[in-house]
């Protein structure tokens, strides 16, 4: 609970060096800031109604660093350290980050109030390398440069991983999975750096470019096919699934876009598959509204590491997607842990109960792909088909991966 104080002319309200029990904000009259050095005082401000001090030590809990006296007759209320640390613990890391290199360089002022400045700015280090394991603030802000620059540069690189159809044995279609090639770091996976991506901006235009760079290599692969001989009826079978970040929901052009590059390319958006994850849809009114315009233009749905985000299907009864991806945590667990299997073929029942197909991801074993065959799973992907690869890959071994999936099927 906040307390107030009246304090007369003169009356000292904190001494320099000691530890500070509370921050104060002045409801009236005025304070003076003041140091005292050889016994002899020298004013640092003079604080007005509504102005906030003795934050200081209460934010960084070091010494107080300056005097206080009511300079006239005040009334102070008093600010405990709890109602400051809750909400400087809520801040962002970057906010508290900064906040505490601008309380070091006013202490420094306040003890050396004739010397320049010399603390190093940390922002002005050179380390091209990058912390991507367990980055701190800062690293985060490199990082978010490097990747600007990236998508500038041409550094990022989308890849692309075959998904086959277990019923006719066959590719289906393929992910676009994004790759960032650092000078330092060597290929980076979207795992290190697409959160970071998302807890800024940056997605809108790296989210923007992962659409453009899919579709036009898309036509590419399948100028490609139908020069190597594969019929035209099966090319304008196969997808390009492309992933949406929560994020990416907001962005206005998103669609503009999407339609401007399908068209220019030539696909069929039925062609085009856009997989949001779970999690998305904690904001069920919005994501609701955006998987309903995406699928009124005739675009499909995945709802991607399905059984790991959301904790309620209610979603289901109300949100109609065209695809279900099933988490490779399941998939993991599916041979050693009879429950698993239990599970996940409750799952396919309840795709199939609601119309949407179902893709099991991380497949890395023959016996993985046999089980989840054998329980009616429509698609699969996975190590044990094909890795993510660059779209020149793709075309190179696509004959080659269509024919093993025959193999496996004779
Ligand atoms: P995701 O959408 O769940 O993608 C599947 C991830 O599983 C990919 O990781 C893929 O390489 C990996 N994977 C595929 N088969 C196997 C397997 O058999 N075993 C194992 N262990 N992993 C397998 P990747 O490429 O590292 O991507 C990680 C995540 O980054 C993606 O997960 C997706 O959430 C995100 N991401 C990737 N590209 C984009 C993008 O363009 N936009 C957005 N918003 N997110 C992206
Ligand atoms: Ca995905
Ligand atoms: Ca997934």
């Amino acid at each position: 609970m906040n307390t107030f104080k009246n304090y007369k002319k003169g009356d000292l309200i904190f001494d320099a060096h000691e530890l500070g029990q509370c921050a104060y904000i002045n409801d009236s009259g005025q304070v003076e800031i003041f140091i005292e050095e050889d016994h002899s005082e020298t004013q640092i401000a003079i604080l007005e109604k509504g102005e906030i001090f003795g934050e200081m030590a209460i934010i960084d809990g070091a010494e107080r660093s300056a005097s206080a006296r009511a300079y006239s007759d005040c009334r102070l209320t008093e600010v405990s350290p709890d109602q400051l640390s809750e909400r400087i613990d809520r801040s962002d890391p970057i906010v508290r980050l900064l906040l505490s290199v601008l309380l070091k360089r006013v202490r420094l002022g306040l003890q050396h109030p004739e010397e320049p400045q010399k603390t190093p700015i940390p922002f002005a280090e050179e380390n091209p390398e990058l912390n991507l394991d367990n980055p701190t603030p800062l690293d985060k802000i490199r990082i978010e440069s490097s990747l600007s620059e990236a998508l500038d540069t041409g550094s990022l690189i989308p890849y692309y991983q075959p998904l086959v159809n277990f019923n006719t044995e066959d590719i289906a279609g393929f992910e676009a999975l994004i790759r960032w090639r650092h000078p330092k770091n060597g290929m980076i996976s979207p795992a290190l750096f697409m959160g970071i991506a998302e807890e800024t901006s940056l997605i809108i235009p790296i989210g923007r470019w992962v659409v453009k760079q899919a579709c036009r290599q898309f036509r590419e692969l399948k100028t490609k096919l139908l020069q190597q001989g594969h019929s035209p009826e099966y090319i304008e079978t196969l997808f390009m699934s492309v992933n949406v970040s929560g994020r990416q929901l907001e962005d206005e052009e998103f669609f503009d876009i999407l339609d401007q590059e399908t068209a220019a390319h030539q696909h069929k958006p039925e062609n085009i598959k856009l997989e949001i994850t779970e999690r998305i849809l904690v904001d069920e009114g919005k994501a609701k509204s955006w998987v309903n315009h995406c699928r009124s233009k005739g675009y499909k749905v995945a709802l991607d590491d399905f059984g790991t985000g959301y904790s309620s299907l209610q979603y289901l009864t109300s949100l109609s997607v065209d695809n279900i991806k099933l988490d490779r945590s399941f998939v993991k667990e599916i041979q050693d842990n009879s429950k698993a299997e239990v599970i996940v073929k409750a799952i396919i029942q309840m795709s199939k109960g609601i119309e949407s197909s179902i893709t099991a991801e991380g497949i890395e074993t023959p016996a993985e792909a046999q089980v989840l065959t054998r329980l009616g799973c429509h698609y699969g992907q996975g190590y044990h088909f094909c890795r993510p690869q660059p779209i020149s890959e793709i075309i190179n071994l696509f004959s080659e991966l269509k024919k093993s999936l025959n193999k496996t099927a004779a």
